[in-house]
């Protein structure tokens, strides 16, 4: 006989089978879900929601993945980098309004130029900020040597999503070159967990082609390779993107947006003490989104402080929130929605995963 999802979520350890039922899983089943997602969140790593300032600094990417708006082919995106300077106040910013953390991102860039610039920006924000703000990047594929000089400067997290564990998938929304190869994305994973940085990655959920199998093996995936953070969200299209000829084979905005939701519930289940991100993907389709999340399993939220004037030219999807807010306006905003998800926020915390540390003392 079938187990129903009040045994399954009884158990331990799930298998793809069980996991592929709880993501289907609908009406008071669907409750039962979220009710023991939110519990095992209280429980692991309690109602502490924290902050990481993220500032977007570069829409410049040499890459080509087929659903973003900022690839290196769409020639109608305005291209820019913001200077340094703004983004050392970025960051003084965010260290004066005890965010605890600080995110730069930006497309994928690799030459000599920008290795080296990155190093020094990590150095004056440790400095700047009295080593107090925590620092995460997302910048890609790089050398092992490179990861290690960026560590070395004072990152002490990397965020490199795999956006699918399925390598033929992955070569469905990826140009087929060696400029993106899954076994490429996968050594980066392993040369950054190898020089000890908390370690970060995610997947996009509702892509053409996807079936409940592969998230469900994106879930394992993840367990297996034991990460210590999670940022993953609904999988919006784009129109200026070659996967946009596919969006009539897409589910509705809103299922994309429930499946994240049980996609986030089940790996609180599954790894109780990592972080998991509240993606601002989630607030693009429902304005409570973010919060939806945080009730039912995330504890980490990135609130957007690049400078106001350049924030629209950063769409990797269309209808992202919040792009034409102020930071101030954006931190007000967002202790507000935080406090009605019943959460509180870290504040001056740098919300370290629990998980990378239970693993590191063991
Ligand atoms: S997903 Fe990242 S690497 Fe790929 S094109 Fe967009 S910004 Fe560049």
């Amino acid at each position: 006989m079938e187990k129903t999802i009040d045994q399954i979520l009884q158990q331990d350890q799930f298998t793809k089978n069980d996991i592929v039922r709880l993501l289907k899983s609908e009406g008071k089943d669907e409750k039962a879900l979220f009710a023991k997602s939110s519990e095992i969140k209280l429980k692991y790593v309690g109602n502490n929601v924290y902050f990481r300032g993220l500032v977007e600094f570069s829409n410049i990417c040499k890459k080509d993945c087929l659903y973003c708006g900022i690839r290196a082919s769409n020639s109608k995106v305005n291209r820019y980098d913001i200077a340094d300077a703004e983004i050392v106040k970025a960051a003084k910013f965010a260290h004066e309004h005890r965010y605890g953390s600080f995110i730069l991102q930006s497309g994928e860039r690799a030459d000599k130029q920008f290795i080296g610039r990155i190093e020094n920006l990590l150095k004056e924000i440790k400095k700047i900020s009295n080593n107090e703000l925590g620092i995460t990047i997302s910048l890609g594929e790089q050398t092992k040597e490179t990861y290690q000089r960026w560590f070395n400067a004072g990152a002490h997290r990397y965020l490199l999503r795999i956006e699918s564990s399925n390598k033929e998938l992955y070569n469905k929304i990826h140009p087929n070159n060696k400029e993106h190869s899954h076994e490429t994305r996968l050594e980066c994973l392993k040369f950054l967990q190898e020089i000890g940085y908390q370690t970060g990655t995610g997947v996009m959920i509702g892509l053409p082609f996807q079936t409940y199998d592969d998230l469900a093996n994106d879930l394992l995936f993840m367990q297996k390779i034991d990460i210590d953070m999670v940022g993953m969200g609904p999988f919006i299209e784009h129109d200026q993107t070659p996967m946009y000829q596919y969006k009539d084979q897409l589910m509705s905005l809103k299922d994309r947006f429930r499946l994240s939701l049980k996609m986030i519930s089940v790996l609180r289940i599954m790894m109780k003490d990592i972080n998991i991100a509240s993606s601002t993907a989630l607030q693009a389709i429902d304005p409570l989104g973010r919060e939806k999340a945080i009730r039912i399993g995330a504890n980490v939220i990135m609130p957007n402080i690049t400078p106001t004037t350049e924030r629209a030219n950063y769409l990797l999807y269309q209808n992202k929130p919040c792009i034409d807010e102020g930071a101030d306006d954006c931190t007000n905003c967002m202790e507000a929605r935080i406090n009605m998800a019943d959460g509180e926020i870290g504040y001056g915390e740098w919300g370290d995963s629990k998980h990378y540390k239970n693993k590191h003392i063991k």
